[in-house]
């Protein structure tokens, strides 16, 4: 393992960036707040400068307006005065007749040109109507007579009623000749202004008419001056309308009437209209470089900075003064739109400028913060593995290449004791106790300093002078070129587990002497047991072959009891003897060569007897000719036990015996048709002093051993012994031994 360090001088390069950071302060500012804000300036100084310039033109265009309003209203004022002149004419001469009526409007007539007519129109009673036309007809035209419009329009003979304002005489009469003979009354427009004017003896002016003789379109009105007979106007209504003799009547068509009194004193960037103001009806409309118009939908323009009321015959009217396009147009042309000209150039050079600043401040601004996420990163993982060393249980030294201490943690501290601070600089042998040579540290500094890493297990001093064992492991650390920089040792106290060791070795060392003991016991006191056991038994069967004579009869039954009782006895002792050596290890093999039948053959035979005394058959089926390694002995030793076995769990039935190869092995089995053995126990057979059932083997005999034995040696020869078996269907037992040539197949 090699850990691998890199220096941590970000910080110089950090620091300078910083300082670039700060001191494009402008960086900070959002790029589309700065543009917003230039923007915002450029329009509000458009504005302004627009609102300035186009308010200086407003006050130019009202003090044009108020003068021109003055005008107006007086030159149309001035009109009504000329039919006042005429009734005061009519006053003053005794009788007014046609004659005299148009030598006094010719003058006047020429001097206001607006009034496009006037007229004397008396009030005749229905019964003089006859006698006026006729006095009429005389002085002016035999075709004379009292006319009104029928409800399509045309002018016909007035029909009867009780009185009338006709037109009697009019001047200019070509011009008004239509109206000749027309009676105002028959229309209630007209009527209406007539009698506001006969009962207030002023002036009234009609609302907008189309007057009889209009050929053109424009909008004509009428005013009535009333005349009374008395030659003078009464004082209370009542007379006025008793003595009313007729009217002097001023026709006028209000574009006309408009226009003469806008010529020539109107500038050409205003246009005029005239409405009447109640219900807002269209008179006429001048100006703006169209001249006179009569329709509203020709207005020039919608935008309206003068409009003021004034009175004429008692009809209020509204000026209405627009300025022309052209001074809207010239209004926005100069001084603001050169501002926002300007202030957008500006805005788009700051804008140009702002996105190649603020172009290079991204780069540096994402170079700061991929630096920044490294540094954190790296100062993150710093972190983490100071944070590990810190907590870690382990021990934890890092030295220079001098081997000098340049940190450790603070398990080191705990564990030796030895504070941070007071091992800064020494060497780690500080904590060398006798236990490790001069010569092992010397190893162990010639395997790191090749860059190896040294593991053991070292007996360390404390600080104290006691103890501790310490699973150590030294690596070294390189930079980045491969140079080794410093030396991590990592300790793992392991003074416990050296400890557990330590006891768990003594307490074996006790148990295999106290084994040890045990077998030697056993060994001991069974060998003293065998030799007289043997010598005895010998002696019984002397007795038993009637070798020694003498014996009475009566004692043959005892003789055999002792015989078999002690050959019982020889048996375990052999057994226990057997099984002692082999806990002892000291059971050793003498292999040799054998023919498997022949084993088997002769062990059967031997056998034979014992089968025969409980009624069962034994025998033995061999297929072929296996040779195997062996310790004779020992194999007949378990085939004996075996098969003996099968004799005492057997009560009828037979029992065989057979070898056949199987994988290099010659394969012993040995079945019998007995008791069984019950599944729960079958595992455990083959385990010393096991015993399937208490009773049985009671009845049996045996010691237990028997299979502990046989399993023992057929390990020794590197075979596998196993049994299977049913309760009450027989066993069958099988062992392997090697043979002694694998056949080539
Ligand atoms: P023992 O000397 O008691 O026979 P073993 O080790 O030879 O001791 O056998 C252990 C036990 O296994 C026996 O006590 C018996 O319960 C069981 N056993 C062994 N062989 C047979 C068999 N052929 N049939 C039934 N049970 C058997």
């Amino acid at each position: 393992m090699q850990i691998k360090s890199k220096p941590l001088d970000f910080k110089v390069e950090w620091i300078s960036f910083t300082n670039i950071f700060q001191q494009r302060s402008i960086f900070r500012l959002p790029f589309a707040l700065t543009m917003l804000i230039a923007l915002s300036l450029t329009i509000f100084a458009f504005v302004l400068t627009k609102d300035g310039e186009s308010e200086r033109q407003r006050l130019e265009f009202r003090k044009q307006a108020a003068l021109l309003h003055q005008t107006l209203e007086s030159k149309i004022q001035l009109n009504l005065d000329a039919i006042h002149a005429l009734r005061d004419y009519h006053y003053g001469v005794e009788k007014l007749t046609f004659k005299g009526f148009t030598a006094f409007t010719k003058e006047l007539l020429l001097r206001h040109p607006s009034i496009n007519g006037v007229s004397f129109n008396p009030r005749i009673s229905a019964e003089a109507r006859a006698d006026f036309e006729l006095s009429i007809r005389r002085e002016i035209s035999p075709k004379f007579s009292i006319k009104e419009r029928d409800p399509e329009g045309n002018i016909q003979n007035a029909s009867r009623r009780s009185d009338y304002v006709t037109v009697a005489y009019i001047q200019p009469f070509d011009k008004n000749q239509k109206a000749f003979g027309f009676d105002v009354a028959s229309n209630p427009v007209r009527k209406a202004a007539l009698e506001l004017a006969r009962d207030t003896g002023s002036a009234v002016v009609t609302k907008r008419i189309t007057l009889v003789q209009e050929k053109g379109k424009q909008a004509g009105v009428l005013a009535f001056v009333p005349v009374y007979s008395a030659k003078r106007t009464p004082i209370t209504e009542e007379d006025r309308r008793k003595y009313l003799h007729g009217y002097m009547v001023g026709v006028f068509r209000v574009g006309d009437l408009l226009a003469s009194a806008l010529t020539g004193v109107s500038p050409k960037n205003i246009s005029a209209r005239l409405y009447e103001a109640e219900d807002s009806v269209f008179l006429a409309g001048y100006g703006g470089g169209k001249g006179l118009w009569d329709a509203e939908a020709e207005i020039v323009t919608n935008t309206v900075w003068w409009s003021q009321e004034f009175d004429f015959g008692g009809q209020k009217w509204r000026l209405e003064l627009s300025p022309t396009k052209t001074i809207l147009k010239n209004q926005s042309s100069s001084g603001a739109w050169l501002v926002l000209a300007g202030g957008l150039l500006f805005t788009s050079l700051l804008g140009i400028f702002l996105l190649f600043m603020t172009g290079y401040a991204t780069r540096v601004e994402e170079e700061v913060i991929e630096r920044t996420a490294k540094i954190k990163s790296v100062e993150g993982e710093v972190r983490k593995l100071s944070l590990a060393m810190e907590q870690s249980p382990n021990l934890t030294i890092i030295t220079n290449t001098d081997g000098r201490i340049e940190y450790v943690n603070p398990a080191f501290e705990s564990a030796t004791g030895y504070m941070k601070e007071e091992v800064l600089g020494k060497n780690p042998r500080i904590l060398r106790s006798g236990h490790t040579s001069k010569e092992e540290y010397e190893g162990l500094w010639q395997t790191i300093k090749v860059g190896s890493i040294w593991r053991g297990e070292m007996k360390n001093r404390r600080k104290d002078g006691s103890f501790y064992w310490a699973l150590i492991s030294i690596s070294p650390v390189r930079d980045e070129s491969e140079v080794i920089t410093h030396f991590v040792s990592v300790q793992e106290d392991i003074t416990k587990r050296k400890e557990a060791e330590k006891a768990i070795l003594k307490a074996k060392e006790a148990a295999e002497a106290a084994s040890q003991a045990k077998s030697e016991f056993l060994s001991n006191v069974s060998h003293e047991l065998r030799t007289p056991l043997t010598s005895m038994n010998a002696a019984v069967k002397l007795l038993k072959d009637g070798t020694i004579p003498g014996v009475p009869e009566d004692a043959q039954e005892m003789i055999e009891l002792i015989d078999r009782n002690g050959e019982r006895l020889l048996s375990l002792i052999n057994d226990i003897l057997d099984f002692s050596k082999i806990e002892a290890d000291k059971m050793e093999l003498s292999l040799t060569s054998k023919n498997a039948t022949e084993i088997i053959q002769q062990v059967v035979e031997s056998m034979q007897g014992l089968a025969a005394e409980k009624g069962l058959e034994l025998n033995y089926a061999v297929t072929s000719d296996l040779k195997i390694l062996t310790d004779t002995q020992r194999i007949e030793q378990v085939l004996i036990n075996l098969i003996g076995n099968a004799i005492k769990f057997t009560d009828a039935g037979n029992i065989s015996v057979s070898v056949r190869e199987s994988d290099g092995f010659a394969e012993f089995s040995v079945a019998d048709t007995g008791c069984g053995i019950p599944s729960k126990q079958k595992e455990s057979i083959f385990d010393s002093f096991a015993q399937a059932d208490g009773s049985s083997t009671r009845k049996a005999g045996g010691t237990g051993l028997g299979l502990a034995i046989s399993q023992r040696f057929i390990h020794l020869h590197g075979g596998k012994i196993w049994v299977n078996s049913e309760e009450g269907m027989g066993s069958t037992f099988y062992f392997t031994v090697p043979l002694t040539e694998t056949k080539e197949k």
